[in-house]
């Protein structure tokens, strides 16, 4: 169930024998020509619409946060990062309001690689009150459940999963481009994957924005995730099973033993 669709009696109702509630996190920001900036949202989002239509009354999923930290990214045209302080910030009062009226699990199903810190930074904060956050990164356990779903920054899994969300979102033309990584720094710091470079057989990170890097912005990290394996059938299969495993999820994590605050 969706708290913006629910009023107030019914959460207070909700919280008489519940104490979790579900948050999307997403991105706003580019994932190569062929995807949407919305698809760090889109896909979770259409993961819990799943949820809700086989077990609409077993939680309250609450409205997903369309903006994230993506300073990496920023440059590509539409792209927007509220950074790491801020979304730390807005999750930490969104956690701290419910918790307020009763919540105290919190699962983050989260879309976006760049919001991972900030989640854990809410996480503790929640914790030291006496509550619990889970953070369920879907591309990576989709990842783990099926090595072949496996995939980068709007590679061939986020493309499936914008299939399954709306395939009408893609732009087809655009799906057999390459990654187009430049070696920017020079010859003798080569670029391997995102922002690391190869050194004689060691991988160094050097910090900088991804559009020095390539000049379409999907990046598979060396993983074999082109985006024209994307199916819509493999995108379908995914958030399916995605939203199964935040359903057993959910009943595992209700039964966890809240710290004693
Ligand atoms: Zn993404």
């Amino acid at each position: 169930m969706y708290l913006d669709r629910m009023n107030y009696l019914e959460v207070e109702e909700y919280l008489k024998t519940k104490d979790t509630i579900i948050i999307v996190t997403g991105s706003t920001e580019n994932h190569g020509k062929h995807n949407p900036l919305g698809t760090d949202t889109f896909i979770p989002v259409k993961i819990m619409e799943l949820f809700e239509e086989k077990y609409s009354d077993e939680v309250v999923i609450a409205p997903a946060l369309p903006y994230g930290s993506t300073e990496d990214l920023k440059g590509f045209p539409g792209t927007v990062s509220v950074g790491p302080d801020l979304l730390t910030e807005i999750l930490n009062r969104i956690c701290d309001d419910l918790f307020d009226y009763g919540f105290r699990r919190f699962i983050i199903v989260n879309g976006h690689g760049g919001n991972s810190k900030s989640i854990e930074r809410t996480g503790l904060h929640i914790y030291k009150r006496g509550g619990l956050l889970a953070r369920v990164d879907w591309w990576l356990i989709a990842g783990e459940l099926n090595p072949m779903w496996r995939g980068g920054n709007g590679g061939g899994e986020e493309t499936a999963g914008v299939m399954a969300y709306d395939e009408t979102l893609i732009k087809r033309e655009y799906l057999n481009e390459g990654e187009n990584m430049v070696n920017d720094l020079g010859e003798n710091l080569p670029t391997y994957k995102w922002t690391t470079v190869l050194f004689e057989g060691g991988s160094v990170v050097i910090p900088r924005p991804m559009k020095s890097i390539t000049d379409n912005g999907w990046m598979a990290y060396g993983m074999p995730d082109a985006p024209s394996r994307a199916e819509k059938k493999w995108g379908l299969e995914m958030v399916t099973a995605m939203a199964d495993y935040v359903e057993h999820f959910l009943k595992a994590f209700e039964t966890a033993i809240l710290p004693k605050n």
